[in-house]
């Protein structure tokens, strides 16, 4: 009874929320909470306020109405406010204001709701512990793959399924450039300064394009599905600024598509966790997912593969994720931040990158000299790599620093599947025997 009484007195009063950082996601999710206002109100059955907020600048226009809203410099004192009853925190950051806020107003027992990927794979174990400790609540939906409902699938949907891999698109600007690149027979750098252009990538491009912020998330996905603690540092990393425009057209000629995915998986040498890019069958439905899209697969014994597509980033989706955190607050719907309770997580054994097993795209600038192929197949056949085939391509050059056109030929071998450790072996011998020039190209492919 008593239980019931404290429910109807917390439901007649609003939820206060304090929000720092008012950019991109900040400013729409104050637009939509007031736009909402009144579904909202019906769904919750009581208001969701804004009682504060914090920027750096104060007088900024943002493009939203703030000036009935309490204006608090110092996001650690937002954090800690008594006026405020849920903290969000939407600044960026690893570390710094991020992490000091969060932890201020976890310690008070104050839940938080974040989009901040980068804080999470760094101290997602330890806020979720701080969060539990203090009994209150931590939500992250934003956090992975924008407005895809991701990490409530994982931590509710699925029930008592289990997990066997996860993977996805998770970075829409790698997306973007290479779906342009397939689509318009455009290079890299273009691409990049298109998607610059239309504010899809930072100015700094590295922490996309290089693929550490899909890595970030993957290793938030893999912790909520493996029950293991997050190891962003434990992520195979690849990017796609090596990526050309031959491998983009051999690929389409034999079917497939180049796409950066995130992948992981539990094997019996530990948890796999890597990004790169990767060659998929034009046919698969992953393969579909195009432009600034994301797209989560993850594969359980029970429903086998799930496809969650959407968008993952941009100011109304990804608040749009806020908000639905911020709902389940509001209803004190409590589950342990990633899935099981913090203390029970197992730590991420990392399974080794060179017992990788699948086939292999390699694409290599063999010196235009009798033998040359020979020699490359004899290698491989040294390291029990068995072609499924082989490909000279005289009409694409290279277009490679160091890479002579005139005289080397593109040579693309596909492989049967085979360890990462032999393709690397057999790679190191080619480039010994000095018939290749530059940096071969290789990129795994992925049967699904
Ligand atoms: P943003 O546009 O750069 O906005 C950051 C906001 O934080 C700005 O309002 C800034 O203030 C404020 N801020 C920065 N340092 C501060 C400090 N020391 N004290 C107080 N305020 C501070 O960033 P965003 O794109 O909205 O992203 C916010 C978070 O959401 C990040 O963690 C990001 O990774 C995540 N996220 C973003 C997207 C997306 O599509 N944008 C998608 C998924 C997740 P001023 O405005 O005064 O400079």
């Amino acid at each position: 009874m008593a239980r019931y009484a404290e429910q109807v007195e917390l439901e007649s009063k609003p939820l206060r929320v304090g929000i720092a950082g008012l950019g991109t996601v900040g400013a729409a999710l104050i637009r939509i909470i007031a736009s909402d206002a009144n579904a909202i109100s019906r769904k919750l059955g009581r208001d969701i306020v804004i009682s504060a907020v914090s920027a750096r600048s104060r007088s900024r226009d943002r493009g939203v109405d703030i000036s009935g809203i309490n204006w608090i410099d110092d996001p650690v004192a937002l954090a800690r406010s008594p006026e405020v009853d849920l903290f969000v925190e939407l600044m960026g950051g690893e570390d710094g204001p991020a992490l000091a806020s969060v932890t201020a107003a976890l310690e008070r027992g104050c839940p938080v709701v974040t989009a901040n990927k980068a804080l999470l794979a760094r101290h997602g174990v330890a806020l979720a512990r701080l969060a539990e400790e203090n009994d209150t609540q931590l939500g992250f939906e934003a956090a992975v793959a924008g407005g895809i409902p991701v990490i409530k699938t994982l931590r509710e949907g699925l029930g008592s399924a289990t997990v066997t891999r996860v993977y996805g698109i998770m970075n829409g600007t790698c997306n973007y450039i290479l779906t342009r690149m397939g689509a318009e027979g455009i290079g890299f750098e273009e691409c990049l300064r298109d998607a610059q252009a239309l504010g899809y990538a930072e100015t700094d491009p590295t922490f996309d394009v290089e693929g550490y912020d899909t890595a970030h998330k993957l290793a938030i996905l893999a912790s909520l599905c493996f029950g293991t603690e997050i190891a962003a540092d434990q992520v195979f990393v690849e990017g796609i600024s090596r990526i050309t425009q031959a491998d983009i057209r051999v690929a389409a000629d034999l079917g497939y598509k180049i796409k950066l995915l995130g992948m992981a998986r539990k094997s019996d040498q530990g948890i796999e966790q890597r990004v790169h890019p990767t060659l998929v069958r034009k046919t698969t439905a992953i393969a579909g997912v195009d432009g600034v899209l994301n797209a989560v697969a993850l594969e359980t014994n029970h429903v086998q593969e799930l496809l969650l597509a959407g968008p993952g980033a941009g100011g109304d989706a990804t608040a749009a994720s806020v908000l639905s955190d911020i709902l389940d607050v509001a209803r004190d719907t409590w589950v342990p931040p990633l899935g099981v309770p913090a203390a029970e997580l197992k730590p991420c054994e990392r399974a080794p990158m060179r017992v990788h097993e699948g086939g292999y795209y390699i694409r290599l600038n063999a010196r235009d000299v009798p033998g040359a192929l020979a020699a490359i197949a004899t290698r491989m056949g040294e390291s029990n790599i068995s072609l499924e085939s082989v490909i000279q391509r005289p009409d694409l050059r290279a277009v490679e620093p160091g890479v002579d056109a005139e005289s080397t030929r593109t040579v693309v071998l596909i492989t049967h599947e085979t360890i990462e450790s032999a393709v690397r072996e057999a790679l190191t011998r080619v480039a010994g025997d000095g018939f290749i020039v530059g940096q071969p190209q290789l990129i795994r492919i992925e049967e699904f």
